[in-house]
């Protein structure tokens, strides 16, 4: 029996078999081969292999999000057999008499550099793809298998780290924790255990070994312990206290279709914070009276190209229809800094929570942008969707946006597309900036939204990914506290409504001085919604604390 400490992210128990994420070696070793003509056979071997997988992922594509997008791995299949590509592996294994994954290697960046320098943007896309299917196929030659499809039962993962774009696309329904050696509580993945509602203990450190794959282990999602192959006393323990937390869920089960309001009255929405259509589900099973966050960057993080408008369309209408008439906050596509998505060809920053994102990204590349809000704009026919916008520093860029609106909202006009003319739009409110001209911007928009996870990181200068932060971190500064103030006063000043849909929303420590400076709406994971209406319920403004 090992124990191990780390930092609770979700406060829950889950028993059950560890399965170790791996991915793709990054570092491809260069080593020498006689038999040249043996290696160039492993590669065909390899590649064969590799076309087989990428035609059982087109079927099941095809099954799951349709013709249209499972597309892209008849691209990579393509790709993969593509006699240029196929040449130039065979060619270096020859002449410079070397192992196939490192020729593999040397022709993907040869390849991808070639993309890269080319005019039209659908082939500079591509550039991702030769990574992507070079990546498959050393993974083939390393034998390492297809490791992270999930078998039929359900897991928890461990991993030294997960990225935004790795943890959308794990199958959730076989997930039932997580353990990080590093990871941090603002980060998306932690974010994403959150909304899934299951324990996850981050920041274990080097001591979460690989060696832990395939055995039992304990995920206490309330001390940060994960105890590995538990003995029978311990496991007897945890199954009593397991049971604990599920009486707990049962009793604020009772909470559904109860009304969020203090005991003396006062009234606060409780919504929900999504990542896809798919979370609706929890949505409701929690009882939230709205989406006050659908990440739509997700959509961009689970597919392999730009989702088109038409995809788009289905995943926001599917969503607006199924809330069916409640409030649905769509915000536009957050990526970068640690949201990355190969397709988009961002360059390597320094500072990339600094760089280049969101309404930046946007703003600069128009044709996404406006793909996006005409799906919206169309979506909004089916519901009761409202648009908001990331990142926003300044008056001129809402104003930019809603020209670009207007122009978005005239070609669907042209093109005789049905559209929702009068949509209600709103800005987050997650820099500095933004909350000290709250007054100016709150003239511009129809509701404001505070995204605490940023305004913490910049205002306190703390990488909400960096966890030797930790220590400095005070999540309760009172500078953060004063800037939401500010950016409710000016909500309130103008007629606006103000929203928090950070992590910070769901803090029951704070949630009196939230009610005290009248935020109107706390957007919070939804396994946390009816938690924290019991906080609401319970809190009586005219005592004195
Ligand atoms: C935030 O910054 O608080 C927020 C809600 O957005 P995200 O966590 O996706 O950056
Ligand atoms: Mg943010």
């Amino acid at each position: 029996m090992i124990k191990l400490k780390g930092k609770s992210v979700f406060n829950d128990v889950c028993i059950g078999k560890i399965h170790f994420y791996r991915r793709a070696r990054s570092v491809i070793k260069r080593y020498h081969v006689s038999d040249t003509e043996a290696e160039v056979k492993r590669f065909h071997d390899a590649q064969a292999e590799g076309l087989r997988e990428l035609q059982e992922l087109h079927e099941k594509a095809v099954k799951s999000v349709g013709e249209a997008d499972a597309a892209i791995f008849e691209v990579h299949q393509m790709m993969m057999e593509d006699q240029d590509y196929t040449e130039s592996v065979e060619n270096i294994i020859r002449t410079q008499e070397i192992n196939a994954e490192y020729a593999i290697g040397t022709t993907a960046d040869n390849f991808s550099s070639m993309f890269l320098a080319m005019d039209d943007e659908y082939m500079r896309g591509r550039a991702a793809d030769v990574k992507d299917i070079s990546d498959r196929l050393v993974r083939i030659l390393s034998g390492a298998g297809r490791d992270n499809e999930l078998e039929d039962d359900r897991y928890i993962i461990a991993a030294d780290d997960l990225a935004p774009s790795e943890t959308v696309q794990l199958d959730k329904s076989k997930v039932m924790g997580f353990i990080l050696q590093q990871g941090s509580a603002s980060s998306h993945t932690a974010i994403l255990a959150r909304s899934m509602g299951i324990p996850a203990v981050i920041g274990l450190g080097g001591d979460l070994t690989e060696e832990a794959d395939g055995k039992t282990a304990i995920v206490d999602g309330a001390s940060g312990e994960v105890i590995i192959d538990p003995d029978e006393e311990t496991l007897d323990k945890y199954r009593k206290i397991k049971k604990g937390y599920d009486e707990r869920k049962a009793l604020l089960a009772q909470l559904k279709g109860r009304e969020t309001v203090t005991l003396d009255g006062q009234k606060i929405k409780i919504f929900a914070n999504i990542g896809s259509p798919a979370d609706v589900a929890k949505v409701m099973e929690n009882d939230a009276e709205g989406i006050g966050l659908f990440r739509s960057e997700f959509l961009y993080l689970q597919s392999e190209d730009f989702p088109g408008e038409d995809t788009q369309f289905a995943a926001y209408r599917q969503v607006a229809e199924n809330m069916a008439g409640k409030k649905v906050i769509i915000r536009t596509l957050d990526i970068g800094a640690d949201k990355q998505c190969a397709y988009f060809n961002l360059e390597h920053e320094e500072n990339p929570a600094l760089g280049y994102r969101a309404i930046r990204i946007c703003l600069t590349r128009p044709e996404i942008f406006k793909t996006q809000l005409r799906a919206l704009y169309r979506a909004a026919m089916y519901g009761n969707i409202s648009i908001m916008f990331p990142m926003i520093i300044s008056v001129s860029e809402v104003r930019k946006i809603k020209q670009i609106c207007e122009e978005v909202k005239a070609s669907l006009k042209a093109d005789g597309i049905p559209y929702k003319d009068d949509v209600e739009l709103g800005i987050m409110i997650e820099t500095p900036a933004a909350a000290l001209i709250a007054d100016d911007l709150a003239q511009e928009v129809d509701f404001f939204s505070v995204g605490t996870n940023d305004l913490t990181q910049y205002t306190l200068a703390i990488d909400r990914v960096n966890r030797k932060l930790d220590p400095f971190l005070d999540t309760h500064h009172p500078a953060v506290l004063k800037l939401i103030k500010m950016a409710a006063d000016s909500a309130h000043k103008y007629g606006k409504w103000i929203g928090i849909c950070g992590e910070l929303g769901a803090d029951p420590e704070l949630t009196r001085t939230f009610l005290k400076m009248g935020i109107d709406e706390l957007s919070v994971s939804p396994s946390l919604v009816l938690k924290l209406r019991d906080q609401v319920i319970r809190t009586d403004m005219r005592e004195e604390l």
